[in-house]
């Protein structure tokens, strides 16, 4: 991409349960993932949240429920022969109606998500319907805005996820210019093919959010390194994602010899740290990775104060 568009995302809602985002429309039962807000099969300002829709069959259930209680205790009361008999009749269906909805109202949230699942399974096609639908919407607005069309796939990734899906999330975040305070994503968009616009990405993210550089991501890197430093910046993401992984002494443990490829191109920072990690453990050896550190210390850092602060 040659020119990286500023972009101001709108805040990603990550919700509870996978499916708890779609909405359906309650005339014909069209799903959506998105925000619109009328249906976009029948335009008419139905939708409604599957959660309230499940909460009101389990609602609905339960008042079942209570209506078989209510007829089998009045029926008892009506074949009462004596006055006692009736007000004892009377009295049970009380207690009884009584504990069932205490019990009905503490069960409601778990009986809601039974409901959800139900209404998700004997919905199947009229979802995938739906979410069809929305990835059209998804095309159209690419072309329009590529902000927008990002937000309407990263909507649809949620509950759909394919390499076509994660391959269009990544394009577009290529297109954006990437700043520390967006909410990004990395372990989710991991292809199994190599995709340079995935290598650069991994390399954006090393930069500006180390944190989310974890094991999968450097092992993609590494399963894909000669595809990698055969791009023009291919070396430096294999830098950058190296002086992430040196944040934690779990990656050194387990990829030495990557971090040992990579040392002597990593900036002072970096550098420092992973020295402070391999000094703090003189028993370790990481098959040859203490040694290059120290070839890079004599070399470049003999005489760097902030390297003899090292415990
Ligand atoms: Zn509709």
């Amino acid at each position: 991409m040659d020119k990286k568009k500023p972009v101001q995302l709108r805040p990603y809602n990550k919700t509870r349960y996978v499916y708890q985002k779609l909405r359906v429309c309650k005339h014909c039962h069209n799903f959506t993932i998105l925000w619109e807000d009328s249906c976009a099969y029948c335009k008419r300002n139905a939708l409604v949240p599957v959660m309230e829709l499940a909460e009101k069959m389990a609602k609905r259930s339960m008042q079942s429920d209570r209506l078989l209680f209510y007829i089998i205790g009045l029926s008892a009361v009506l074949l009462s022969q004596t006055f006692l008999q009736i007000v004892i009749s009377f009295a049970c269906m009380v207690v009884l109606l009584a504990w069932l909805w205490l019990i009905q109202r503490r069960v409601l949230h778990s009986e809601t998500l039974y409901a959800l699942n139900k209404l998700i399974r004997s919905h199947q096609k009229q979802i995938h319907e739906g979410l069809d639908l929305n990835k059209a919407t998804a095309s159209a607005a690419i072309k329009e805005d590529a902000q927008l069309g990002y937000e309407i796939v990263r909507e649809i990734a949620s509950l759909v996820r394919n390499d076509r899906i994660r391959l269009q999330q990544i394009v577009l975040l290529q297109s954006f210019s990437l700043r520390k305070d967006m909410e990004l994503e990395l372990e989710p968009l991991l292809l199994d093919e190599f995709d340079p616009d995935l290598a650069a990405y991994i390399g954006e993210i090393a930069k500006i959010k180390r944190e989310l550089i974890s094991s999968k991501a450097i092992q993609y890197l590494l399963e894909h390194e000669s595809s990698i430093l055969r791009m023009e910046q291919g070396r430096q993401i294999m830098i950058d994602a190296a002086g992430a992984a040196v944040r934690k002494k779990k990656y050194i443990d387990t990829f030495p010899d990557f971090i040992s490829r990579y040392a002597d191109g990593l900036p002072r920072y970096r550098f420092l740290r992973l020295y402070q990690i391999v000094r703090r453990n003189p028993g370790l050896s990481w098959n040859g990775l203490r040694d290059r550190v120290s070839a890079i210390y004599n070399e470049h850092y003999r005489s760097d104060p902030d390297f003899q602060k090292w415990d």
